[in-house]
């Protein structure tokens, strides 16, 4: 094996079989822990130039992968030298070629990797859009079956660029809370298996991969990296991701400062980690939760529960980096990621508009100097250029009468 895992509670090492949390039971997010003390790239077009931080033995065929250039239009706008995009997407001039459009194909792609070669069964997944698109494409990609269920208003974000004929895609009333309860009990089912969210170590490496990239590309870890969270899975990535270079030595020893946002009137993870606290207390941090989350531009951003309290999760790792949150209007994030649009010439997924406001935010606090080193992650966007190059098809959903009868109980209770 190329990599164990341990976990963050009791310190034990073991082999990696899937796991997503420790056998001994203990809560905390296990980390994978690499033979390969120097990132050594490999020969890949894609997320798997970065294998040797990936948590699989085999390399997948995908051109998925982050890229990392640095910016000049947006850059001057701000008032930046020094500024790097990490952009995940599709803008082929770019050489980006994510097809559905965020970095949750660099989830995707290594975490059924991981499945496949731990033989851990079929995949379920809960999504209201980013990261049940990104499954469907890399499950076709990869000829893995795996199981979809998405609330019915976010169906049409559910679209590939060839016929999605391993996806099972179960449509929800409801919303993501529903589409999660329904994919928990189908995981109670023999057989299938969770993917298991920030817990999942190929998750979080996947979306490690924009840091790493970003660090090769300029030759050093950045002062500042900044991202729209909602989960904070991203963010986590990041914080792992630095101190694997930082152990590699190449790459200079300090952490970067986390500079994190969310879209108001929905911000959890900024109200807890302003008031310093390490539970997210839902009266206080999340009131009114479902009106807010209405209104709300950028609703990836939009997670309930969070992976903030947990050993080795958002809490540790702010705290870690030295973290500042910002809560972004939708006002804000439109007008910034319109001058994104405008300098840089990349339409934006809404929740990296919010990365761009909260950014220029950063810059009029003094919480980012002008001339230091700053990694934006821009974690989605280039939906416009897909069709010119790609079919999107729209992924049919299953009718109850052609579900396995063990799922189609489930859906009707
Ligand atoms: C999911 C998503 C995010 C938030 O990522 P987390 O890891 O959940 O914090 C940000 N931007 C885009 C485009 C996303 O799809
Ligand atoms: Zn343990």
């Amino acid at each position: 094996m190329t990599h164990m895992l341990r976990c963050p509670v009791c310190g034990e090492v073991f082999n990696d079989r899937g796991e997503l949390t420790c056998p001994a039971g203990h809560p905390g997010l296990l980390r994978a822990v690499y033979s390969e003390k120097q990132l050594i790239l490999r020969d890949e077009p894609g997320l798997f130039r970065y294998a040797g931080w990936l948590p699989v033995q085999q390399i997948p065929e995908t051109m998925s992968g982050p890229v990392t250039f640095r910016s000049d239009g947006f850059a001057a706008e701000a008032g930046l030298s020094n500024l790097w995009i990490g952009f995940s997407g599709y803008a082929p001039e770019r050489n980006a070629h994510i097809p559905t459009c965020s970095f949750k194909e660099l989830e995707a792609w290594p975490t059924l990797e991981r499945l496949k070669e731990t033989g851990c069964g079929t995949l379920v997944i809960a999504s209201a859009g980013n990261t049940g698109r990104a499954f469907a494409e890399a499950a076709q990609g990869m000829d893995i079956p795996i199981i979809l269920v998405v609330p019915t208003r976010s169906l049409y974000r559910i679209w590939t660029t060839r016929p999605a004929e391993n996806v099972t895609l179960i449509a929800v009333d409801g919303d993501y809370s529903d589409a999660i309860a329904i994919a928990d009990r189908i995981c109670e089912l023999p057989g299938f298996t969770p993917e298991g969210g920030a817990r999942n170590v190929a998750r979080r490496d996947g979306m490690g991969t924009v840091f790493l990239d970003a660090a090769v590309t300029t030759g050093r870890i950045p002062d500042h990296y900044v991202q729209a969270v909602g989960s904070g899975t991203g963010a986590i990535a990041a914080w792992e991701a630095a101190l694997r270079l930082i152990g590699d030595g190449r790459y200079g020893g300090a952490l970067p400062r986390l500079h994190l946002a969310q879209n108001l009137p929905f911000i959890p993870l900024v109200s807890a980690w302003q008031a310093q606290r390490r539970e997210i207390i839902p009266a206080i941090d999340m009131p009114h939760a479902e009106e807010a989350i209405r209104d709300v531009h950028a609703d990836v951003l939009t997670n309930r529960r969070p992976p903030y309290a947990v050993a080795g999760g958002l809490f540790d790792a702010l705290s870690d980096c030295g973290g500042r949150m910002y809560g972004i209007t939708n006002h804000d994030a439109d007008r910034a990621g319109a001058l994104f649009e405008e300098t840089e010439g990349i339409d934006l997924d809404p929740a990296a508009a919010v990365a761009c406001a909260a950014l220029l935010v950063a810059l009029e606090r003094g919480e980012i100097l002008e001339d230091d080193c700053t990694l934006l992650n821009i974690t989605g966007g280039g939906y416009r250029a897909v069709p010119e190059k790609y079919p999107v098809l729209p992924v049919e959903i299953i009718q109850p009468q052609e579900m396995p009868s063990c799922i189609a109980e489930l859906h009707h209770v």
